[in-house]
C-alpha cells in the first residue's frame, strides 16, 4: 500500500489499525496538505478477510450509500475537539475516509498504566464534554468512545476520533447475536476476544444488553475513561469479555479516592453520576457533566477549599462508615452547643412567662378593691 496512490492521495506510512480498519499517513496531492487515510472493513461492503485480501470483496450498493450517507453527516462536525472529516471515498469497492492528521498520541498511550495529573485531566475532560455536546446537538452519537478514539495532540488538545463510524461494522456482528457493541468489540468477540477487551471495557449497561442507544451511553463511556484517566487503570476489567460485562451490569467500580487520593471529592461524584447503570439517573445532557467539570476546575483554580479536599485511603473508608475525624469534629461541635443552649433556653423562656404573668397581674382589677357606688335612689 505504502507509495501508491489512492484518488488524489499518496500513501506514505501505515500509522495503525483497529477493529474498523487500517489508518494511513497520506498526502493530498491536490492541496498540498497531509491527511489521515482510514480504509473500513464495512459489513456489507467487505468484511476483515475481504480487507485482508483473502476472500473477495463483495460490494453492497446500499450498504455502501449508507456508510456515506452517515460519515457525511459525521463530516458535518465542526468542532476544535473533533477531529474533522475531509471527505469520504471508495477505492477499489473499498470505503475510506480522509480526516485530518493529528500529531501526538491516543489517550490510551497517554494514560499506560499512569493517571493524569488533575488539572491536565480536567482540561481534556472539558475539550472531550464539549465536543460530545456539540455531536449530541446533531443528534449523532459516537458508540464507540474510549481511550483509543481520543488522540491528544502535541499542543494538549483533545480529538475525539471515529465519529458516527462505530454502527457500520456490526451488520457480521447483528447476525451473530452481538449488534449494538462498538464497532471493533463486534469484531473482535467474533474473531478474537482477547482483543475485545480494550474495547467492551467502556461499554454502557444498555450497550452491552443490546438495547435501543441514544446519546446517553456516550457519557457512560465517558465516564468509564475519566476513571481511568484519574485511577490509571480501568474501571471495569477482567480476564475475559463475560467478566467485564457482569462487572458493566452489576458491579460499581472501586472509588477512585483508593487510587488517586489526590483527586477533589466532587470529581469522583462526577464520574460516579457519569457511571450509573440505570441510563435514567446518569447524566442526561453532556452540557451537564460539562457544566460540572468546569465548575471544578473554576473552584480549584479560584482555591475554593470545599472542592479541593485531600483525602486518604484511609479516611475514604471512614467516611464511608461515617466516622471521619471531620465528622466528628461537627458532631462535637454541635453537642457542645446543644448542651449549653438548652438550658439558657429553658431559663428564658421561663423569665419571659414569669414577666407576662407579672403584667398581666397588675393590668386587671382586683376584686378586694371594689368599690360599690349608688347609681339610683328610691322613696323620695
Ligand atoms: P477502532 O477505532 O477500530 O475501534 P482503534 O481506535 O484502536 O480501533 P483505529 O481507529 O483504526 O484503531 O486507529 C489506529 C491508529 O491510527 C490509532 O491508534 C492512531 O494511532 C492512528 N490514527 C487514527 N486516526 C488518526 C489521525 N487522524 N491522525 C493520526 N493518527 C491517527
Ligand atoms: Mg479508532
Amino acid at each position: 500500500m505504502i507509495g501508491q496512490t489512492v484518488s488524489h492521495f499518496r500513501i506514505l506510512a501505515k500509522l495503525g489499525r483497529g477493529g474498523m480498519g487500517e489508518v494511513y499517513k497520506a498526502e493530498d496531492l491536490t492541496l498540498g496538505r497531509l491527511v489521515a487515510l482510514k480504509f473500513l472493513f464495512v459489513a456489507g461492503v467487505s468484511d476483515r478477510r475481504a480487507a485482508m485480501g483473502t476472500s473477495p470483496l463483495q460490494p453492497d450498493p446500499a450498504a455502501l450509500e449508507r456508510f456515506k450517507r452517515e460519515a457525511l453527516a459525521a463530516a458535518a462536525l465542526d468542532h476544535p475537539n473533533i477531529c474533522t472529516i475531509y471527505e469520504v471515498g471508495e477505492h477499489e469497492g473499498q470505503p475510506f475516509i480522509a480526516m485530518q492528521y493529528l500529531d501526538g498520541q491516543t489517550l490510551n498511550h497517554r494514560i499506560e498504566g499512569k493517571r493524569l495529573k488533575t488539572e491536565a485531566l480536567l482540561d481534556l475532560a472539558i475539550q472531550i464534554a464539549d465536543a460530545l455536546d456539540a455531536a449530541y446537538s446533531k443528534g449523532i452519537i459516537h458508540r464507540d468512545i474510549k481511550p483509543a478514539n481520543i488522540f491528544v495532540t502535541e499542543r494538549g488538545q483533545a480529538k475525539i476520533l471515529d465519529f458516527g463510524l462505530a454502527k457500520h461494522a456490526n451488520h457480521s456482528a447483528e447476525q451473530a447475536g452481538v449488534s449494538n457493541l462498538p464497532t471493533a468489540a463486534a469484531e473482535e468477540v467474533l474473531t478474537s476476544p482477547g482483543l475485545a477487551m480494550g474495547t467492551v471495557a467502556y461499554m454502557s449497561p444498555e450497550q452491552a444488553r443490546g438495547e435501543e442507544l441514544d446519546a446517553r451511553t456516550d457519557l457512560f463511556s465517558f465516564g468509564a475513561v475519566l476513571y481511568e484517566m484519574a485511577a490509571g487503570r480501568r474501571a471495569f476489567s477482567g480476564e475475559a469479555p463475560a467478566v467485564i460485562f457482569h462487572k458493566i451490569l452489576a458491579e460499581a467500580p472501586a472509588p477512585l479516592l483508593q487510587w488517586n487520593p489526590q483527586l477533589p471529592a466532587e470529581f469522583e461524584r462526577i464520574v460516579s453520576k457519569a457511571l450509573e447503570k440505570d441510563r435514567d439517573l446518569r447524566y442526561q445532557h453532556p452540557a451537564d457533566i460539562c457544566a460540572d467539570l468546569k465548575r471544578l476546575k473554576r473552584d480549584i483554580s479560584s482555591g475554593r477549599s470545599t472542592a479541593v479536599r485531600v483525602v486518604s485511603p484511609a479516611q475514604v473508608e471512614a467516611e464511608r462508615a461515617g466516622e471521619t475525624a471531620f465528622g466528628r469534629a461537627v458532631l462535637r461541635r454541635y453537642r457542645t452547643r446543644q448542651a449549653i443552649a438548652m438550658p439558657a433556653l429553658v431559663v428564658l423562656l421561663a423569665g419571659v412567662g414569669y414577666l407576662a404573668y407579672r403584667l398581666s397581674v397588675k393590668a386587671s382589677p382586683r376584686p378586694g378593691n371594689m368599690q360599690i357606688t349608688r347609681l339610683t335612689t328610691c322613696g323620695d
